[in-house]
């Protein structure tokens, strides 16, 4: 008699893919890493965008930009073009702002990312930044999503103020589908019911998003909280929670500042934080190098 075969294992069926295909997990198993010159975001070194809410004018912009270089920023920030809720605030400087921008590059060798808000105004954007941000309110702007898919330069796509984590995927898609996969996403606090800060970091959207999907995230704890004093917890939980970096509002005087300034670091308290933030980073898997290690490492 001859011996009952031994039950085959059924073949396991194909995953349904999300309705965001590319930026899906399932079909990039990998995690994708995103070049910005000789930086890398996604890797194991942590990633610090600093700088002013908006660029004001060329003390300002270059004095802040030298300060979170000093303390190890990677990328310098900085608004030219803001959406701002009343049109009676300071919508930002435009061209003069990027030129501002662009000698903050020269001075301090760090590429800058910067916000696109239209359209007609990418070309102009892109020729000045290393890096084109999508802010909230225009997360779902389809059309502006389409346009940015076709540019060469990476993309930091915030996720929008009342959007589910499948939402911003969705939003990222856009991206990758028109033929940009060079894109950073951007978790930076969602409308609640909770008054004590000006959004409710989603934390768990990092975790959420890396299950999902394999781009790169990002925490921005200063729009998230609206509090100075609440960003440096914050962004220690980012770093725990296992972000691949931060986005921190930093003003050389807060108090003077045109836009945001009750939640802009002093460069001094960045100095502070980024210290904290470098001697724990290895409990973390991750490291924030020295200025001088990384500048070594570019061979200067
Ligand atoms: C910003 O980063 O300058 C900004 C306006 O942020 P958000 O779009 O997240 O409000
Ligand atoms: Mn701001």
């Amino acid at each position: 008699m001859t011996e009952p075969q031994a039950a085959q294992a059924a073949p396991e069926p194909p995953k349904k893919l999300p309705p965001y295909k590319l930026t899906s997990r399932i079909t990039h198993p990998e995690d994708s890493l995103v070049r910005v010159g000789d930086l890398t975001v996604g890797g194991p070194e942590f990633i610090v965008m600093a700088g002013p809410c908006s660029v004001e004018h060329d003390p300002q912009m270059l004095g802040t930009a030298w300060d979170v270089k000093l303390s190890g920023a990677h990328i310098i920030r900085g608004g030219a073009f803001k959406p701002r809720s009343s049109p009676y605030s300071f919508q930002g400087l435009a061209e003069e702002g990027l030129k501002m921008l662009s000698k903050a590059r020269e001075l301090t060798g760090l590429p800058v990312v910067t916000e696109v808000m239209d359209s007609t105004d990418i070309d102009l954007v892109e020729s000045y930044a290393d890096i084109l941000q999508v802010g909230a309110r225009n997360s779902q702007n389809f059309s502006l999503l389409k346009r940015l898919s076709k540019c060469r330069k990476p993309v930091l796509l915030k996720r929008g103020l009342m959007n589910t984590v499948d939402e911003l995927l969705c939003s990222a898609e856009y991206l990758l589908a028109g033929g940009n996969d060079q894109v950073i996403l951007c978790e930076r606090g969602i409308r609640t019911f909770e008054p004590s800060t000006r959004n409710t970091l989603d934390i768990s959207a990092v975790p959420a998003i890396k299950e999902r999907s394999h781009l790169p995230v990002i925490i921005d704890p200063s729009h998230a909280s609206g509090k100075r004093h609440y960003v440096a917890p914050l962004a220690k939980a980012a770093l725990a929670v296992g972000a691949d970096g931060l986005m921190i509002e930093v003003h050389c005087a807060p108090e003077l500042a045109l836009c945001d300034g009750e939640e802009s670091l002093t460069p001094q308290s960045f100095r502070e934080l980024m210290a904290q933030l470098a001697d724990i980073a290895p409990h973390f898997g991750r490291r924030i190098s020295t200025l001088s290690q990384h500048e070594e490492s570019k061979g200067l």
